[in-house]
């Protein structure tokens, strides 16, 4: 296929949350020709409102998105194009980058100059058949975002089995609900921390959740493994994550921080020449929108300061 000159970018960016869009922003003010390929599927789209952000609380997650891409379209110098970024090689001394159009855009074959990687993170959940059911309006995951519209509910926390922040979560919310839960078990919360969560009002319950019970869309309890239904009115789940990062030729992978998450300095920049990351793509992994939006500006001002030279 040969690329013509109005496929050559000299940053591409991949993924469109809040972090690649920030990123699109800052690079197409300095007249960076930049181009945001979003496979358009964020973890958050579960979720009817987000929380938290300064002068956009409670906007619907998709609104913000839209919005996003509104301020980076109006820059001549910038495009944004929903496409699955399939795979990426080096060329030269930059990349070829490979996406597959979604729902009737075209695919893509372009070359750019740096990469910033913003593809989020994939979550994974404990296994409870009816979780997905209640996940974004009854049972969350973002303490931070979510707690205060849950606050005097009955709420449990539990979490992957490799958690290792549970009994926090189920401290910042000792102060949040009328009653809190602590699913977990002695690996995942040692009883001396479980003793001072005891002081604080929190239940520990180290019994093994099978399943989320409801009645319809109403979240009304967890059903523990021998039977019992411990009613709640919301829950918060600690998943794992990982990230995505198989469209990257094995020889311009980042190394992996111990997390899972992509190695890199606190400016983004991957032991990759050229290759940047950005977003709850790096540590310390998922946190909320504004951070990550934070990041991708970060990001940007570093890559296009690395393309300047000085
Ligand atoms: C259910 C839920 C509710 C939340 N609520 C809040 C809230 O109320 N307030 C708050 O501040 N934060 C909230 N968060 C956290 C917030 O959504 C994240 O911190 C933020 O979206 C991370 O931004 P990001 O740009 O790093 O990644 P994302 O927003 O996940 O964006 C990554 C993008 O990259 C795309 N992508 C991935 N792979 C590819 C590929 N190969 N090719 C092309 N595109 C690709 C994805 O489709 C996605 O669009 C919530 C999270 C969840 C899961």
């Amino acid at each position: 296929m040969t690329i013509g000159a109005t496929d050559r970018y000299e940053v591409v960016i991949i993924g469109g949350g809040p972090a690649g869009l920030q990123a699109g922003l800052i690079l197409a003010r300095q007249l960076r020709r930049v181009l945001i390929l979003d496979g358009n599927r964020p973890r958050h789209s579960a979720t009817l409102e987000a929380h938290g952000f300064l002068s956009r609380d409670n906007i619907p997650p998709n609104e913000l998105r839209a919005a996003g891409r509104e301020s980076v379209e109006q820059y001549e110098t910038a495009e944004i194009q929903f496409a699955q970024v399939t795979r990426v090689r080096r060329e030269g001394q930059g990349f070829a980058v490979e996406a597959r159009g979604v729902r009737g855009t075209p695919n893509r074959h372009v070359l750019a100059e740096r990469v910033i990687l913003a593809t989020g993170l994939k979550e994974h959940f404990p296994n409870l058949p009816m979780l997905r059911a209640f996940y974004g309006t009854h049972i969350h995951s973002c303490v931070v975002c979510d707690a205060w519209n849950k606050r005097e509910s009955r709420i449990a926390v539990f979490g992957v089995p490799e958690a290792k922040t549970l009994a926090y979560r189920a401290a910042q919310l000792s102060r949040i609900g009328s009653h809190v839960t602590l699913f977990a078990s002695e690996r995942q919360v040692p009883e001396p921390d479980a003793a001072r969560l005891r002081e604080l009002g929190v239940a520990v319950d180290r019994r093994e959740l099978e399943d989320a019970v409801g009645d319809r869309a109403t979240l009304t309890g967890l059903r523990t493994a021998d039977g019992e239904i411990v009613p709640v009115d919301a829950a918060f789940v600690l998943p794992g994550f990982e990230a995505q990062l198989g469209f990257l030729d094995e020889d311009i992978r980042p190394d992996l921080t111990e997390e899972g998450l992509v190695a890199a300095d606190g400016s983004g920049r991957t032991r990759v020449q050229h290759l940047y990351a950005t977003g709850e793509l790096t540590a310390p992994g998922p946190e909320v929108l504004i951070i990550s939006a934070g990041k991708g500006a970060r990001t940007a001002i570093a890559a296009h300061r690395d393309a300047v030279g000085f």
